[in-house]
């Protein structure tokens, strides 16, 4: 996919500050330094897109960016960071739950996991949710650089298990195998995106 632009649009943490427009909206959510910001930076070939999400302010907000004048990006805030005060843990979900119950636009959530570590309690209540809400998913395994070829069939296996398994999941989750270093899963994952 060529970019040819992306800009950011708004912060919102409410329906009534969400952007308006009819664009189709792909949210990406996961657990804090798993490498959300650096995936979305790969996709849309930008340094520092996402950058704007991490700005003192903002990590804790909705994000929406706007691609090609076509789609819209929507960058969810981290969960499960222990350095977040308790007060802010016990308002993310409340807000992504609204937007992501409530938004039409919405096509696809794409769940970002590091394939080095464990799927963590969170992971499968989110899995779970998106089930019971029947809100298409998509599962993408960063930081595959890290780790050998054989390595990364296994853990991808391995995380495929665990997550079947503690979010009872009916169908294996599939994972796109991405790496912000590489760009392996970019045109894989952009492919997805036009499909919708
Ligand atoms: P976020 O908190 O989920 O937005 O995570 P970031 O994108 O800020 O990434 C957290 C850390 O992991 C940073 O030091 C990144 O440079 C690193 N990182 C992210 N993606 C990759 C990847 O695919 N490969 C490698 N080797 N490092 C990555």
């Amino acid at each position: 996919m060529k970019i040819l632009s992306a800009e950011f649009i708004k912060s919102a943490t409410a329906p009534p500050h969400y952007p308006e427009g009819v664009f189709p909206e792909v949210a990406f959510v996961g657990r804090s330094n798993v490498g959300k910001s650096s995936l979305l930076n790969v996709l849309v070939r930008r340094k520092n897109l996402a950058k704007i999400s991490n700005t003192p302010g903002r990590t804790q907000l909705i994000n929406f960016f706007l691609i090609n004048h076509h789609y819209v990006f929507v960058d969810l805030p981290g969960y499960g960071f222990a350095r977040v005060p308790e007060a802010v843990r016990r308002n993310w979900s409340p807000m992504v739950e609204t937007y992501l119950k409530e938004r039409p636009h919405l096509r696809l959530v794409i769940l970002i996991m590091d394939i080095r570590r464990d799927p963590a309690t969170q992971d499968f209540d989110l899995l779970k949710w998106f089930d019971h809400y029947r809100i298409p998913v998509l599962l993408a395994l960063t930081k595959t650089d890290k780790l050998s070829k054989s390595q990364v069939q296994r853990r991808a296996r391995q995380i495929e298990g665990m997550l079947m398994e503690g979010a009872n999941l009916k169908t294996a989750p599939n994972p796109v195998l991405f790496s912000a270093k590489t760009g392996e899963g970019r045109d894989a994952l952009w492919s997805i995106i036009e499909a919708l």
